[in-house]
This record gives structure tokens, sequence and C-alpha cells, in this order.
């Protein structure tokens, strides 16, 4: 369960009190959160949730390698003397670059995904922040 200072903007699972300044911790799925709570800390929570996903992908990427070597290496032992080397070395190869596709898919999932909302938001505040400049330049 997660708990958020609403002082700080810490995030701790769980607990009473902000270990960072001491503040008293709040429950942002209570009835009263939306009040209790400051009004960006959602995508705060939702970029922390988001880069935490792409961290369990990039480990079972991690996990994927002895899996996609041992199936190729299993398949290359049959095969005969020279081709069977080559084989168990291209089941290697095919590990690591599994690893390695999905490290950097995930990567690319967070960045597009998790971090691009954060911009949308603030190209739609800079948008905003324009009309109020023009309208005023007009009216005065
Ligand atoms: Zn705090």
């Amino acid at each position: 369960m997660i708990k958020i200072c609403p002082a700080c903007s810490s995030t701790w699972a769980g607990g009473v009190h902000c270990e960072d300044c001491g503040g008293l911790l709040r429950d942002p799925f209570a009835v009263d959160a939306a009040q209790a709570l400051p009004r960006g800390i959602w995508g705060y929570i939702r970029l922390q949730y988001g880069a935490r996903r792409g961290m369990l992908v990039r480990v079972m990427a991690f996990l994927m390698v002895p899996v996609v070597f041992g199936l190729g290496a299993r398949e290359a032992v049959l095969w005969p003397s020279p081709w069977n080397a080559l084989g168990i070395a291209g089941a290697a190869l095919a590990g690591f670059l599994t690893w390695a596709t999905v490290y950097w898919l995930a990567g690319r999932a967070v960045k597009i995904w998790v971090l691009r909302k954060g911009q949308l938001n603030k190209r739609r505040l800079a948008r905003a922040m324009l009309k109020r400049v023009i309208k005023s330049s007009r009216t005065s």
C-alpha cells in the first residue's frame, strides 16, 4: 500500500510519518484524498508506477536469456560436428539479442507512454498561458 506525504510529495510503502520531513502520511485512495493531497501528485504517482512497470519488463527480459539460450542450444547439440558449436554460439547471441531488444523496447515504452504524458500536459499549459497573454494584450 502506497502512502504519500502531502508536505514534500515523498512516497512510502506504508507507515504513519514521512521519514524525510516528519509529516503525517496520507492514503491516496482515501475518500478525502482529493482535498488532502496536492493536485500534481497524481501525475507523479502515474510516473512512478510507469517507471516501475518498465523496470519489471527489463527484469523479465533478463530472465528470458537462459530460456532462449536453452531452447536454441538444446536444438543445436543434435546437429553434426562443426554446426553444433556454431548453433550454440548462435543460441547465446539470440539470448543476448532478445534481452537487448526487450530492454530497449521497455525504455522506449516508458519514454512514450509515461514521460510523454507529462510533456503533453506541459504543452497544454503553455498554450493556455499563451492564450492568456494574447487576451490580455488585446484588452490593454
Ligand atoms: Zn515529507
